[in-house]
């Protein structure tokens, strides 16, 4: 058996130079932290359920990393890093075997200083939100898995989420203020990027470089008052949307828009829905709740959950977020396995007109799902529609109509970074990789425009 490029001697030397660097062996613990949530897609799910790494290591420190990082780099060990394992795109699954780097227990939160924070790439978003919370402030933005995920994975793997309506995705300029990257060479560096340079490493998937601490902004921290609203018709219930999103007086955090029946089939939704609602799911700041009161009630839409955080979790209610971005495909799929999903965008104008239509072209196969988020200072609707999957071929042609009546598709159902998203290598991100891993060993076979791997080194 050959892990990475050793025999099985050689792999227990590797593994024997790590010290006392936590490493796990133990097949049922490598097989689940070779996993993410790929299984949302049938076509990852085929590909990648056999995927498996040989080794976990868990690093304390960021010497520890560095450690690591020349051991895999002496001897051309694969090297997967990994966060809570909650992205949807095998990011975090290794391909070609190999070492898993858990970077769970680098988890400092802090210092809050003038709301700017430091933190250990694995901490936890919800640790982080809470030690900012205690100062005063709170996250720009999180995941609808911030319970669980770290801020290395969103950072890595993610793209935006609750928050984005106010200060829009997280590659925007401003949220992530500067990140520690530990290079995967015999001599690994550190290498701190700060300002535009941040967005060479986010978004590439653990590809060009493993951070190991992040200074991200923070905004003030406000009251956050749960709602869902009630519409009889998906198009109401999304022209809503828009004029909450641009009504500049009412503090928000999230306006999520979902299509019937979605709404009526999730089943822990802590609220009763009425027959063949659409249902919108807000975060709207309590000094807000009055003015918002105002604007469903003008809009014909009903008010049928309104609760504090405190409250919501006295009664044990699951968050409100946790059914909107990802989220809604998860509750989906609880219900119906036939489900998958697509991540699109739609123009400024006349986006609510394409999205109608497409419902409507689409009948039966897409159930609409809306997420409202500032893009240049404009309130635009992102889409993450559920799709009934038949066949690969049919999931094609689906995409392809949404591209040919106007609306940007980024494929989730593909572990190729560049396929994924904007369909063209970034360079920057690629010219990064060839500096910070010049032996192709992070994460490999997830970026096509990284530079083809060097011939590796060998034990002996
Ligand atoms: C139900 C559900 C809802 C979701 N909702 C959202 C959402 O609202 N918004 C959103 O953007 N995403 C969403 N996601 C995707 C995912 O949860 C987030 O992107 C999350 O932040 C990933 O964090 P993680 O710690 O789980 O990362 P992981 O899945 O462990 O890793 C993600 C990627 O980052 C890399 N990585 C992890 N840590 C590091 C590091 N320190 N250095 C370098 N690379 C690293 C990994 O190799 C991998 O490629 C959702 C997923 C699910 C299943």
């Amino acid at each position: 058996m050959i892990q990475g490029n050793l025999d099985v001697g050689a792999f227990d030397a590797f593994l024997a130079a790590f010290g006392d660097i936590p490493v796990e062996t133990a097949p049922n613990i490598v097989k689940q932290k070779s996993r993410d949530f790929f299984w949302y897609s049938p076509i990852l799910k085929q590909q990648l359920e056999e995927c498996r790494g040989d080794a976990v290591a868990t690093p304390r420190t960021e010497a520890d990393v560095l450690r690591i990082a020349a051991l895999c780099a002496r001897h051309g060990m694969p090297l997967t890093v990994r966060g809570a394992g909650t992205g949807n795109y095998g990011q975090a699954v290794p391909l070609q075997g190999g070492l898993i780097l858990d970077m769970i227990a680098l988890d400092t939160v802090g210092p809050v200083i003038d709301g700017i924070i430091r933190v250990g790439a694995g901490a936890k978003l919800r640790d982080i939100d809470d030690v900012a919370r205690s100062r005063g402030w709170e996250l720009r933005m999180f995941p609808s898995t911030v319970r669980t995920a770290t801020i290395g994975g969103f950072v890595a793997g993610g793209s935006g989420g609750v928050g984005s309506i106010n200060f829009g995705m997280l590659s925007q300029r401003g949220t992530i203020l500067g990140l520690r990257v530990v290079t995967l060479e015999t001599e690994p560096r550190v290498i701190e990027l700060r300002g535009d340079a941040v967005n060479q490493v986010h978004h590439a998937y653990g590809t060009n470089g493993i951070i190991t601490e992040i200074e991200m902004t923070l905004a003030p921290a406000q009251n956050w008052i749960e709602v869902g609203v009630a519409f009889g018709n998906f198009r109401r219930l999304a022209e809503f949307c828009q004029t909450l999103g641009e009504a500049d007086g009412i503090a928000k955090k999230l306006i999520t828009a979902v299509a019937a029946p979605i709404p009526g089939r999730m089943r822990t939704l802590p609220f009763a829905v009425p027959p063949d609602a659409s249902v919108g799911l807000m975060m709207i700041a309590g000094t807000s709740l009055e003015p918002f009161r105002d604007l469903v009630a003008a809009h014909g839409g009903e008010l049928i959950y309104c609760v504090s955080p405190s409250e919501a979790s006295a009664a044990r209610a699951t968050p409100i977020y946790e059914f909107t971005w990802n989220h809604t495909t998860l509750q989906m799929l609880k219900v119906d396995r036939d489900m998958t999903y697509l991540q699109t965008a739609f123009p400024e104008a006349g986006g609510l007109d394409l999205v109608v239509a497409l419902c409507r072209e689409l009948a039966g196969e897409i159930f609409m799902h809306l997420e409202f988020v500032r893009a240049n200072g404009r309130v635009v609707c992102r889409g993450l529609p559920l799709v009934r999957y038949t066949t690969a071929e049919r999931l094609a042609e689906i995409i392809g109509i949404f591209e040919a009546r106007g609306s940007a598709v980024a494929n989730p159902h593909t572990f190729i970074l560049e396929d994924g998203g904007t369909k063209q290598t970034d360079l920057k991100q690629s010219a990064f990789k060839r500096a910070a891993d010049p032996f192709g060993l992070l994460n490999p076979g997830k970026m096509r425009g990284a530079p083809p791997p060097l011939p590796p080194y060998r034990v002996g």
